[in-house]
C-alpha cells in the first residue's frame, strides 16, 4: 500500500533539494507534483486541492530556520499535512463509562465487517477486555455461522438465532446474554447490501434507537477508493457514525480512501486492517500511517 505514493513524494523532495530558500517559483513544480500524486493515488479532488494550498501557504510563511535546509522544512510540512489530513491524532475506541460498552458494525456486504468483529474481539481481549460479539448479519447467509466460528477460534461468547431474521430482536437477547457474561464490550455485527439501500438503513437505524450503542463503526473496502469515501459519507449522513474502519489496505490500494475520508466524511478513522487473519488490524494512528508514507 502506498508505495507510488510514497516514491512519488520522494522524487519530489529530491527536487527541492538543492533551493537557497522556499519560493513561490521554486515550489511550482513540486506544488503541482503533489497534487498529481495525490491525484494519482485516488485522493478526493477537494481533499487534493485543500491539501497543496495549505503546503504553499505554510512553506511560503516559513522563516529560514539555521541549520534546516528548505528540504527538511518542505519534507517536515507535507509530513505535518498528512497527519492532519488522516486525523491528526488516534481517537481510541470508546469505553462506557459504566456497564458494558455497545460497538455496532455496519457497512456493505463484503466490506469485511463479521471479519473485523472477530478481529476486534480478539483485540479488546488482548487489553484485558470481555468482548462479546452478536450476529445480526440477517441477510448474509453464513454470516452468522462465521460468526460463532470466529467466537470460538477467539474464544469469546457469542450469541445469534439462526432461524430468525429479525435483527433486532436478535440484538436484544443478546445484550441480555451479553450481560448474563458479564461481558465488558458487546460487538453487533450487522447485515449489509451491495448497496445502500431503505431497507438496509431502516433495519440499522431500529437498532441504533433501540440500543443506543456508544460506537457505530462503519466497515468499509479499502479498495473501492473513492466508492469508499462516499458510501462513509452516505452512511455518516444516515447514521451520525462515530468512527471508520478501513479494511484491506494489504491489497494493491492506492491509499486515497485513507487520506480523504476523515475530510469528506468528518469521521475519523479508528481501525485499519491489513489482512485475512485476526491478528491483521491495528488501532489508527494518523503519524504512523504518515510516516509509512514518507519513508
Ligand atoms: P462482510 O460481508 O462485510 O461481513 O465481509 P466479510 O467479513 O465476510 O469479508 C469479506 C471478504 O473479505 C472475506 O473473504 C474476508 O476474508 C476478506 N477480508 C476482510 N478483511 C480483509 C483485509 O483486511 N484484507 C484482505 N485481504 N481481505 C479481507
Amino acid at each position: 500500500m502506498f508505495n507510488n505514493l510514497g516514491d512519488r513524494f520522494k522524487d519530489i523532495f529530491k527536487k527541492v533539494r538543492g533551493q537557497g530558500k522556499l519560493t513561490e517559483s521554486n515550489m511550482k513544480d513540486a506544488l503541482r507534483e503533489v497534487r498529481l500524486a495525490l491525484l494519482e493515488a485516488d485522493v478526493n479532488y477537494s481533499v487534493a486541492k485543500n491539501f497543496v494550498s495549505r503546503i504553499r501557504e505554510k512553506a511560503l510563511g516559513e522563516e529560514v530556520i539555521s541549520g534546516v535546509n528548505p528540504t527538511q522544512q518542505f519534507v517536515k510540512i507535507v509530513n505535518d499535512e498528512l497527519v492532519k489530513v488522516l486525523g491528526g491524532t488516534n481517537v481510541a475506541l470508546k469505553k462506557a463509562e459504566k456497564g458494558m460498552t455497545v460497538v455496532m458494525l455496519c457497512g456493505l456486504q463484503g466490506a469485511g465487517k463479521t471479519t473485523f468483529s472477530g478481529k476486534l474481539a480478539k483485540f479488546l481481549k488482548s487489553k484485558g477486555e470481555k468482548p462479546f460479539l452478536i450476529g445480526a448479519d440477517v441477510y448474509r447467509p453464513a454470516a452468522k455461522k462465521q460468526l460463532k466460528v470466529l467466537a470460538q477460534q477467539v474464544k469469546v461468547g457469542s450469541f445469534t438465532i439462526d432461524e430468525s431474521t429479525d435483527a433486532l430482536k436478535i440484538v436484544q437477547e443478546g445484550i441480555k446474554a451479553a450481560k448474563d457474561e458479564n461481558a465488558t464490550y458487546v460487538i453487533i455485527d450487522t447485515a449489509g447490501r451491495l448497496h445502500i439501500d431503505e431497507e438496509l438503513m431502516k433495519e440499522l437505524h431500529d437498532i441504533k434507537d433501540n440500543v443506543k450503542p456508544d460506537e457505530i463503526l462503519l466497515v468499509v473496502d479499502g479498495m473501492t477508493g473513492q466508492d469508499a469515501v462516499n458510501v462513509a459519507k452516505s452512511f455518516n449522513e444516515e447514521l451520525d457514525i462515530t468512527g471508520v474502519v478501513l479494511t484491506k489496505l494489504d491489497g494493491d490500494t492506492r491509499g486515497g480512501a485513507a487520506l480523504s475520508v476523515k475530510e469528506v466524511a468528518g469521521k475519523p478513522i479508528k481501525f485499519i486492517s491489513e489482512g485475512e487473519k485476526l491478528d491483521d488490524v491495528s488501532a489508527f494512528h494518523p503519524d504512523r500511517l504518515a510516516s509509512r508514507i514518507l519513508g
